[in-house]
């Protein structure tokens, strides 16, 4: 059994990597034909990498975060997004979680890697991953998911229209994923989401010394967070608020 738990790591891993890989390739404005074909060399001395190097996780450790080559450090935030994945994958697999929600971690992944480095996600992958989440809530009908979510979703947006709080694209993104799980799941995921993008706007602005106003927060990474601990243990925290407030 552990030699399968360690392949569904990997497998999340692994796609962590290319995904990275990938989305660095297109915003160096690879060709097509390139994003899919070029081998992996380091960013600094061009050195084509080897399997180890490029191993997920593992990778990083064994060459001690830097280039076998030139000595270059590695970004930390390539393992970092590895090992975030394959535990999702691994937590996913262990609770049987639908297949689909894999994919919709995979958006997620993409769209926190764009809202990270850009503060913002692109429209047209926000619409395409609109589409998905519709398309996955049609096939698996249960008309009692959407009533919350467009509750809030439309109470957000009215609310944007007199103080931006979210943007657009954060509020796109909490509509597809309400209409996914139950409405139990959806509060524990909003609520989850804002309470721990708060105590890191909170730690961010310590830090930084900065204004409170002045931090920007991507939200997407928060509202990811949120969304996989919800769809694992969200019951099981609906109950716990329940049994705390003796409803
Ligand atoms: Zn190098």
């Amino acid at each position: 059994m552990l030699i399968t738990y360690i392949c569904i790591f990997l497998i999340g891993a692994a796609l962590a990597s290319f995904l990275n890989a990938t989305l660095y390739r297109i915003e160096k404005e690879f060709k097509w034909k390139e994003l899919l074909t070029q081998n992996s060399h380091c960013e600094s001395c061009k050195h084509p990498l080897s399997w180890v190097d490029l191993f997920p996780v593992l990778g990083f450790i064994i060459r001690l975060g830097k280039c076998k080559y030139c000595g270059a450090k590695v970004n930390p935030y390539y393992p970092i997004s590895e090992f975030i994945l394959g535990t999702v994958f691994l937590l996913f697999f262990l609770f049987s979680i639908p297949f689909y929600f894999y994919i919709i971690i995979l958006f997620l992944f993409v769209l926190s890697t764009y809202d990270i480095k850009d503060f913002g996600i692109p429209k047209d992958l926000t619409h395409i991953f609109l589409a998905v989440c519709l398309l996955i809530f049609v096939f698996t009908f249960d008309i009692t998911k959407i009533y919350i979510p467009i509750l809030i979703g439309v109470s957000l947006l009215v609310i944007n229209i007199f103080k931006k709080s979210f943007g657009l694209g954060d509020i796109l993104l909490i509509l597809g994923l309400g209409i996914l799980i139950s409405k139990e799941q959806f509060i524990v995921f909003f609520w989850l989401s804002i309470i721990i993008a708060l105590f890191y706007s909170v730690v961010f602005v310590i830090v930084k010394r900065i204004k409170i106003k002045k931090a920007k927060v991507p939200m997407v990474p928060f509202l990811s967070i949120g969304f996989v601990i919800s769809t694992v243990y969200g019951e099981v925290i609906w109950n716990w608020v329940l049994k705390f407030l003796q409803i």
